[in-house]
């Protein structure tokens, strides 16, 4: 069966010292998964590359999609193949070049040569400059242009073979999946959580999720969209565990016995609490949150050492200075935006006070949660946990 073959470039991956080996061999396994989907898929490491091939028979973008996900992965080019002879190679590069005419009717190009094999009698401009001209005599309506070409072809002789391509399609980067711990997302159905997820894995953490409702407060509905949510997640992380807690017992207690206007952070010390003890029983090393400071009162200075004062595991808060846009096209870009600004009530949002104390002091919020049995709660809550798997 005839193979396509794509080069697959992986980016900090490639400065890492002794422990290249580890990270290559994770990240190949990665690939492997990803790829999994096609029959007769194959990758290896060739000399700092991956070669990927894959039956010619699927779509091109299909598996451009599937590499650029995984993380680790910065760059992906679909190439042709050629024995190490300057005419075959200048034929096989014309010939790509007339498909690249014929689709998208292009007019000036270049051609890059790379000698990574020195024992290669020709130099990388001579390279080029040879390839180039077999182009121009073949493909007529092209001519060459060295700034601004509309395409630029590379061809890249190595050990075992040279290889042209023309697109570098870019990944995401970071460290492969599985190299960095296990962290627990708290996870709602804004914009803000799911981009923190996604930051966290993409620097090699595996996730878990934990997603607090307010039945029937809030609706099935809105809990389906964080499903959703996850759900794009796991297309980038594989399978994601989200663990379920109702959290209205804890809020009513809140309502019913202390001050309403610190009503959502004292909400906020029992999330984090909760998401604690399952962390632990997870073997989860961090908590992960989408704060951002100041975007909302919950989430100023003070309001931050308030929340973090309940737990004695590092919070990690990917977002904390970045601006709101730039969140929102990091969303977009990752494929959750879309879903997340779909109008469904978050448990937070269910009994919000009209002014937020945004200046708490600790002192006044513990006085103000003695009224309440807050271990007997939070057992309650880690006790009554539902888990859901959410596939790709
Ligand atoms: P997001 O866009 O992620 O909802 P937000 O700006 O709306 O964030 P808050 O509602 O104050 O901010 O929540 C701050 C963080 O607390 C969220 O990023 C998330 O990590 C966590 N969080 C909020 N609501 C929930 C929930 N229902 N379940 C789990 N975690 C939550
Ligand atoms: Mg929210």
């Amino acid at each position: 069966m005839e193979k396509k073959l794509y080069i697959v470039r992986c980016g900090e991956v490639a400065l890492k010292g002794m422990n290249k080996p580890y990270f290559e061999r994770i990240l190949l396994e990665r690939v492997i998964k990803a790829i999994s989907c096609f029959d007769d898929a194959e990758a290896k490491w060739i000399d700092g590359l991956m070669f990927v091939r894959v039956p010619a028979s699927v779509p091109e973008d299909d598996v451009i999609a599937k590499c650029v996900r995984v993380f680790g992965v910065a760059s992906v080019s679909p190439a042709v193949e050629a024995p190490k002879d300057i005419d075959e190679i200048g034929r096989l590069a014309a010939e790509m070049m007339q498909q690249i005419i014929d689709e998208e009717g292009v007019h000036t190009f270049k051609v890059k040569g790379k000698r990574a094999d020195k024992s290669f009698a020709i130099e990388s401009p001579e390279i080029g400059r040879i390839v180039g001209a077999i182009i121009l005599k073949k493909c007529k309506v092209l001519s060459v242009n060295v700034h601004d070409p509309d395409v630029t072809v590379t061809v890249d002789v190595r050990r075992e073979g040279a290889y042209i391509f023309r697109d570098k399609i870019k990944g995401f980067g970071g460290l492969p999946l599985g190299t960095n711990g296990k962290g627990l997302i708290l996870m709602s159905g804004g914009i803000d959580s799911p981009v923190a997820a996604f930051m966290m894995a993409k620097r090699g953490m595996s996730i878990e999720a934990v997603h607090f409702h307010s039945y029937p407060y809030t609706s099935p509905r809105a809990q389906k969209k964080v499903e959703e949510l996850v759900k794009v997640l796991a297309g980038y992380m594989g399978t994601v565990r989200m663990h379920v807690i109702n959290l209205l017992p804890i809020q009513e207690q809140i309502v019913q016995h202390c001050p309403e206007d610190e009503t959502t952070l004292l909400v906020r010390r029992f999330m984090m609490r909760i998401a604690e003890q399952i962390a632990l029983k997870n073997n989860d090393m961090m908590l992960i949150t989408g704060e951002d400071l100041g975007q909302v009162a919950s989430q100023t200075a003070e309001a931050l050492v308030v929340t973090d004062s309940v737990v004695t595991m590092p919070v990690m808060r990917p977002l904390i200075a970045m601006d709101k846009v730039d969140i929102m096209d990091k969303a977009r870009e990752i494929g959750t935006y879309d879903i997340s600004i779909q109008p469904y009530e978050d448990c937070c949002t269910v009994f919000l006070p009209k002014h937020p104390v945004t200046k708490p002091k600790l002192a006044r919020i513990e006085q103000s949660e003695s009224a309440l049995d807050v271990k007997a709660l939070v057992d309650a809550a880690v006790a009554s946990e539902e888990i859901i798997d959410i596939r790709p």
